[in-house]
C-alpha cells in the first residue's frame, strides 16, 4: 500500500527513535522500521555523556544504572592517576534498556512501530521512496531517514562504504575489588594505539572494552587490556565487537529525499568513540531539516547544510585534537601524571564539552586551566 505523505525512519536505535520522537511531535506522519524485535543487544559502553543526555527532550533517569564521579586514568608509563569530580560526569546505561525506552517516546508521540521489518532495498524516485523488507513488503514513502547503524543500507543506497574500524565490548562477571565501586571508571589510554580500553560498572556487571582509530584485529589488544587491568579470566557474559563509523570517513549526509542519521551518517567521535551525542543531535537536525525545508525533495540538501553548519564543524576540530592527542600521548601522558588536576579538566571537557565551544567559549577557561601554572 502506498504511504504517500509519510515519513520512514529505518532503525529504531536512538538515532532512530530520538529522530521519529522529534517527527512525531511535529505531527508527521512516522513509520518506524526496526529489523530486530526490540529489546535487542547492541555492542556498546553504555556511557551517556551529559553533553548527549542534554539532547533528550524527556527524563532519562529511569534507564540510568550509574553515574561516574571518579576515574581511575592509566596512562602509557605504568602510572595510574585518580581522578575525582564533585558532580556527575557521565551516566552508564545498558543499551537493551535506552533503546528500549526511546522507542517507546517515539510510539507514545505517535510514531507507527514495525518492528521485525528489515530494509533490504532503497530506490527513489522523483515523488517518492520505495521501501522493500525482508518479508517482501513494500512501503512508498515521501522521505527516508537511514538510522540503520553502521552498516547502513540506506547509506549503502547513496553510494557510501561501511566502515573500516572496530570496537569491542563485553559484559564481565565483576571480581570482588570491582564490588562498590559503582561510580568509578577505569580508562587505559596505555593499552593500544590510537584508542583506549575500559571498565564501566553496571549494575550486575562491568561493561569493558577496547576501541580504535588503526588497530584492526582487536583480539590481542582486548587480551592485553584484560590483563593490564586485572580481568582476564574473568567470565564473560556475553563479547561483540562491531563497526564503528569514525567522523571525518563521510561528507555527504542527505541527497534529494533520503537522509542518514546516527553510526549510518558516520560521525562517531574520533577522540573517544562515543556515538551517542552525534547520534541524538544528528535525530535534532534530521527532524529540523524536515520540519523548515517539508517532506520532500529538498529536505535532504537542508540536512547537509545543517549538519555542515553545526555537528562537521565540530567534529573537524575533533579529528585534530585526535590525532594530536594520540600521537603526543607519552608526553601528554607526563604532563598529566605531573597536573592530575589538568587530566580532570581536560576529561570534563570530554564529557561536558562541545569540541567547537573548546576551541570558542568555554575554550578560553579549559585551555587557561590546562596550561596555566
Ligand atoms: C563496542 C562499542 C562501544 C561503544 N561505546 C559507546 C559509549 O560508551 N558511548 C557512546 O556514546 N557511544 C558508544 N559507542 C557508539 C554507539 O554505540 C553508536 O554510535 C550508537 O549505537 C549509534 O546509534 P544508532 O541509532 O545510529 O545505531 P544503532 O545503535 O546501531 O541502531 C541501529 C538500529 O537499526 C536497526 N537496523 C539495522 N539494519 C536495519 C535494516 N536493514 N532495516 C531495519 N532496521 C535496521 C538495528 O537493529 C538497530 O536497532 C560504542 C560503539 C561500539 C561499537
Amino acid at each position: 500500500m502506498p504511504e504517500i505523505g509519510t515519513v520512514a525512519v529505518v532503525g529504531a536505535g536512538p538515532a532512530g527513535s530520538l529522530c521519529a520522537y522529534h517527527l512525531a511531535r511535529a505531527g508527521l506522519p512516522v513509520l518506524l522500521l526496526e529489523r530486530a524485535r526490540l529489546p535487542r543487544r547492541k555492542a556498546c559502553g553504555g556511557g551517556l555523556t551529559p553533553k548527549a543526555a542534554g539532547l533528550l527532550p524527556f527524563p532519562f533517569r529511569p534507564v540510568v544504572e550509574g553515574e561516574v564521579t571518579e576515574a581511575l586514568l592509566c596512562l602509557p608509563g605504568e602510572v595510574t592517576l585518580e581522578i575525582r569530580w564533585e558532580r556527575t560526569v557521565c551516566f552508564l546505561v545498558e543499551r537493551e534498556r535506552l533503546d528500549a525506552y526511546l522507542t517507546e517516546q517515539a510510539r507514545r508521540a505517535g510514531a507507527r512501530l514495525r518492528e521485525g521489518e528489515a530494509v533490504i532495498c532503497v530506490e527513489e524516485s522523483p515523488e517518492a521512496v520505495t521501501l522493500t523488507t525482508a518479508s517482501g513488503a513494500t512501503h512508498q514513502v515521501q522521505l527516508v531517514i537511514g538510522a540503520d547503524g553502521a552498516h547502513s543500507v540506506v547509506a549503502r543506497s547513496l553510494g557510501h562504504l561501511p566502515p573500516r574500524h572496530f570496537a569491542l565490548a563485553a559484559a564481565l562477571v565483576p571480581p570482588a575489588e570491582w564490588a562498590g565501586r559503582k561510580g568509578t571508571i577505569l580508562i587505559d589510554l596505555g593499552a593500544l594505539s590510537y584508542g583506549y580500553g575500559w571498565v564501566f560498572p553496571k549494575s550486575d556487571h562491568l561493561n569493558a572494552g577496547v576501541v580504535s582509530g588503526t588497530v584492526h584485529c582487536l583480539r590481542p589488544v582486548w587480551e592485553n587490556f584484560l590483563k593490564r587491568s586485572g580481568l582476564l579470566g574473568q567470565p564473560q557474559l556475553w563479547l561483540q565487537a562491531y563497526p564503528l563509523s569514525l567522523a571525518g570517513e563521510k561528507k555527504e549526509f542527505g541527497r534529494g529525499r533520503i537522509m542518514l542519521i546516527g553510526d549510518a551518517a558516520g560521525l562517531v567521535d574520533p577522540l573517544t568513540g562515543e556515538g551517542l551525542y552525534a547520534a541524538f543531535k544528528l535525530a535534532e537536525l534530521a527532524a529540523q531539516a524536515v520540519v523548515e525545508a517539508g517532506p520532500g525533495r529538498l529536505a535532504g540538501q537542508r540536512y547537509n547544510q545543517l549538519v555542515k553548519e553545526s555537528l562537521l564543524r565540530e567534529y573537524h576540530f575533533a579529528r585534530r585534537l585526535a590525532n594530536l592527542f594520540y600521537r603526543f600521548l607519552p608526553f601528554i601522558a607526563r604532563y598529566f601524571a605531573l597536573r592530575p588536576e589538568k587530566a580532570r579538566y581536560f576529561w570534563e571537557f570530554l564529557f561536558f564539552g562541545g569540541y567547537s565551544e573548546l576551541f570558542r567559549e568555554v575554550g578560553a577557561r579549559y585551555w587557561e586551566k590546562l596550561f596555566a601554572g
